[in-house]
């Protein structure tokens, strides 16, 4: 059971107030808050031992590399990958996605092709589009019903021996839907493609297991897990890793450098060249140290008794449709009230204290598909409270006889 007034004493920032009412933090999707427990960390890091990894073979140097490469095998722990070397320091999911769109350029060739869910992220498109500008493959797209869930009879229609590589997320951060990634990516294999599971917006909420799924790449950014902005990881497979080329060139990743020619170094540091996030990285591990020390099944179980509270109260309210009604899915309400623009309710609920998301959240085409311009998006952690629901309810009335 989580204790939840315990938890909340561990965010400074949720102590604050916003024009003049006390905060209701409901914008987790966007990024988590930090608790003390990670700012003490970054704090310690600055205070006490910041130097460059590496390459230093002074004391401080060595105390940070060897805090960064603890941190490289908690994040190997948390998601069971089979080696720290398949954990490549990143700094966020949009990074590592490019990274592997990217390295597959010399991997694909016209008429391939490459297929996408309907619910991703734009971080989890454009990267695609553009190599396929670059290398002629074509983009498919698994559609999606009205409930928000993928249509899975259609993806396994869509795969063939021209297929090399899919993209899906796990949990979608405009609806909160879990995808079946088990299954996308099992039948994926059997036509001999690879997959990216982008893991942001799932990270927060569940514990993944790269070698359960059998995932060959996944994705992770450490700002959604109660870590720091500008932090993230890319768990690649070994093998999937070793025949992609480098994204960047640089100092750390580098075997030996000539003017004639250049070899690379090893994993993980053939994908980090230049000086990284170190106290990044570090307070990534330190935010997943916080997380499980309360536990992920603990997080999920307070965290969905919020979501079925806040749907419940929400759809009492005359007029409000939500958007993403799937069987599986995270503590995301995305809705509108009636005809009311999304921006409107969001700028009325700031002036309550109450932070929501409005717009299409980078994810521009599920707002097409359900033909809108955009919802507001109330996005719950483990560190809100049923109180906080009332709160945003209450504000969402007001907001809706404001306007209507
Ligand atoms: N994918 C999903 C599902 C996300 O929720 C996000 C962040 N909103 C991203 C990708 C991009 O992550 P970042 O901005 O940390 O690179």
């Amino acid at each position: 059971m989580i204790d939840v007034t315990k938890i909340r004493k561990d965010f400074p920032i949720l102590k604050r107030e916003v024009n003049g009412k006390p905060l209701v933090y409901l914008d987790n999707a966007a990024t988590s808050q930090t608790p003390q427990q990670v700012i003490d960390v970054i704090v310690d890091y600055y205070s006490n031992y910041n130097a460059n990894i590496h390459r230093g073979v002074h004391a401080l140097s060595q105390e940070a590399t060897d805090k960064y490469e603890q941190a490289r095998i908690k994040i190997q722990k948390h998601f069971n990958a089979a080696k720290s070397y398949e954990v490549i320091f990143t700094s966020g999911t949009t990074h590592s996605i490019n990274i592997v769109a990217n390295g597959f350029s010399s991997l694909i060739k016209k008429g391939d092709e490459i297929i996408v869910s309907a619910m991703e992220h734009h971080s989890n498109i454009v990267p695609w589009q553009m190599l396929c500008e670059r290398t002629g493959a074509i983009l498919r797209v698994i559609p999606m019903n009205l409930d928000g869930e993928l249509i899975l009879s259609a993806y396994h229609e869509l795969l063939s021996d021209k297929t090399k590589l899919i993209f899906c997320n796990h949990v979608s951060n405009a609806l909160g839907t879990v995808n079946p990634i088990k299954e996308i990516i099992d039948a994926a294999h059997k036509v001999g493609a690879a997959v990216l599971i982008d893991g942001a917006q799932a990270a927060p909420h569940i514990k993944a297991d790269v070698q359960a799924l059998n995932a060959d790449f996944y994705t992770v950014s450490a700002h959604k897990i109660c870590g720091p902005t500008g932090a993230g990881v890319l768990y690649g497979k070994e093998e999937w890793l070793n025949k992609l080329p480098p994204y960047q060139g640089g100092g750390e990743m580098i075997a030996e450098v000539t003017f004639e020619k250049t070899t690379y170094a090893d994993l993980p540091h053939k994908f980090e060249a230049g000086t990284p996030n170190i106290c990044g990285g570090i307070a990534m591990g330190a935010g997943l140290d916080y997380m499980n020390a309360i536990g992920f099944d603990e997080i999920a179980a307070y965290e969905h008794e919020l979501l079925e509270y806040a749907t419940e109260e929400l759809l009492a309210i005359d007029g409000l449709k939500i958007y993403g009604i799937a069987k599986e899915k995270t503590a995301v309400i995305s809705f509108n009230v009636g005809e009311i623009h999304p921006y409107d309710i969001g700028s009325i609920l700031d002036k309550l204290g109450v932070a929501v998301r409005t717009g299409h959240h980078c994810a521009q085409p599920i707002m097409d598909f359900y033909k809108i311009p955009g919802t507001v998006r109330a996005s719950f952690s483990f560190y809100n409270t049923k109180e906080e629901v009332d709160v945003l309810v209450a504000a969402v009335k007001k907001a809706k006889s404001m306007l209507e």
